[in-house]
């Protein structure tokens, strides 16, 4: 292990005994079986990646459980289905944390690392918890592309890097921070797959895009949208 895979996991540890926002703790303790994580659920992957994908807050009965993010719902089952698809996860399924899975070239978290009642965060705790992905995107040296599921991560992503007015979010929209790409992707929920408002081929393309913006490193000169 290197220094900056050392430093990776000394901020995980950090992420995972964080107890800054006091309904969340209890959050996640109530919902909690005997055999759940219940702690803060740090980010996951390939400490090289250039494209993270952010969603909103970890999931009761997934990432809650499981300790890692996206892994044992559906969602993390759509997800990472589409990142094999797309090169970047070495398998299809994300059932526990000990599955095998392995990410190249990406990393997933969510911008709320512990699941909030009703899966709402306030807007105090959202905020409260961005300082986790300021360190974790401090901690990815490569990193060009946030890849934001659904609109209130988007909301995050756009307030944690400053943007205002805060941009519209689309599936497919792209916005320029100082430092790195925001693009827009319809959340990979039951909701949304089901009703085919997100397909597997529409995900796939958000992701393949990602890779793209990413390899080419530079910014947009101008504001796209799908
Ligand atoms: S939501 Fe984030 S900031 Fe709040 S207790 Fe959990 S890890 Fe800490």
């Amino acid at each position: 292990m290197n220094d900056h895979d050392h430093r990776l996991d000394a901020l995980a540890a950090r992420i995972g005994e964080c107890t800054a926002c006091p309904r969340l703790v209890a959050a996640r303790r109530d919902v909690a079986g005997e055999d759940y994580w219940a702690r803060p659920v740090p980010g996951f992957g390939d400490p090289r990646a250039r494209v993270h994908v952010l969603g909103l807050a970890t999931a009761p009965h997934g990432g809650n459980r499981y300790g890692r993010a996206f892994t044992g719902n559906r969602s993390a089952d759509t997800l990472v289905a589409a990142l094999h698809r797309t090169g970047f996860a070495n398998q299809a399924r994300s059932d526990h944390a000990g599955d095998g899975l392995r990410l190249a070239g990406a990393w997933m978290a969510s911008a709320v690392r512990c699941p909030p009642p009703q899966h709402r965060p306030t807007r105090a705790e959202r905020d409260t918890c961005l300082r986790w992905l300021t360190e974790e995107v401090a901690a990815l040296p490569d990193l060009r592309v946030i890849v934001c599921l659904g609109r209130t991560a988007w909301e995050a992503a756009c307030d944690w890097a400053g943007l205002r007015p805060r941009p519209a979010f689309g599936h497919g929209a792209v916005r320029e921070t100082k430092s790195l790409t925001l693009l827009g992707c319809y959340h990979p929920s039951p909701q949304n797959t089901q009703s085919g408002r997100l397909t597997p081929a529409m995900l796939d393309d958000v992701l393949r895009r990602a890779r793209h913006l990413a390899a080419r490193g530079l910014p947009l000169d101008h504001e796209e949208s799908a």
